[in-house]
């Protein structure tokens, strides 16, 4: 039996290489955390994983998405029509806030990791937060970063609430005051929200970089990160 969707993809295949014969194909819906559609050819077979977002398009929206996906693989030009049929749906309101939560919940499955295998951030919120911010800070998600990044040591995502430090710091060499520091910067952004002076955002404001000084092991902390 073939699905609704096979039929769309087969009808997308015919318009886009109406001699060739159809290849085996294989089709499913996948939950992925982002709206996010692949295909592939291997061995003569296509396999095509689309988002389970989409599972219940209009089948132009179907259709679009098949011409885009078979049209990559093929080397052939995307028509305008479909990729604007595409675009469209993505940003109709419903859609998007959907995707918008899928990529919270199911991102954050992923992601969420604050106890390391040396340090747990949330136990170090929790202290900071006491030693220097009256314990009035809500704590927003913390996480390990997934992969040991050295350019990004840490940073505050406000769309996502969550305090990401890179994965790097997680070991028995890297002093405590050190990881201490790195979660201390990032709360005073969740402390300083990042304000429009004139045209140019300002990220660490004159308060936020006053703030920083009352860290005790200030220096200590920011040599112990240059050297590691
Ligand atoms: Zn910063």
């Amino acid at each position: 039996m073939i699905s609704r969707v096979e039929e769309i993809f087969y009808a997308a295949y015919r318009e886009l290489r109406p001699r060739a014969p159809y290849p085996e194909c294989t089709i499913e819906f996948v939950p992925f955390a982002n709206i996010n559609n692949t295909i592939r050819l291997k061995d003569r077979k296509i396999f095509i994983r689309l988002s389970d977002l989409l599972e219940g398009a209009p089948e132009d929206v179907l259709l679009a998405i098949a011409h885009i996906l078979f049209a990559k693989i093929y080397h052939k030009p995307v028509e305008a029509r479909h990729a604007t049929r595409y675009r469209r749906y993505l940003g109709r309101q419903d859609v998007s806030a959907k995707a918008h939560l899928l990529r919270q919940e199911r991102g954050r499955k992923v992601l969420l990791s604050a106890q390391g295998a040396h340090y747990d951030l949330e136990q170090i919120f929790e202290e900071l937060n006491l030693r220097f911010f009256h314990g009035l800070l809500a704590r927003p998600l913390m996480t390990w970063s997934r992969q040991a990044s050295r350019q990004n040591l840490g940073h505050y995502d406000p769309a996502h609430n969550t305090i990401v430090v890179s994965r790097i710091f997680d070991r028995p060499k890297v002093p405590r005051h050190a990881v201490e520091y790195l979660v201390y910067h990032e709360m005073l952004h969740l402390k300083h929200p990042v304000k429009l002076n004139g045209s140019r955002r300002c990220v660490h404001s004159k308060a936020f970089q006053e703030e920083e000084k009352l860290f005790p092991e200030l220096e200590q902390a920011k040599l112990a990160l240059k050297t590691l």
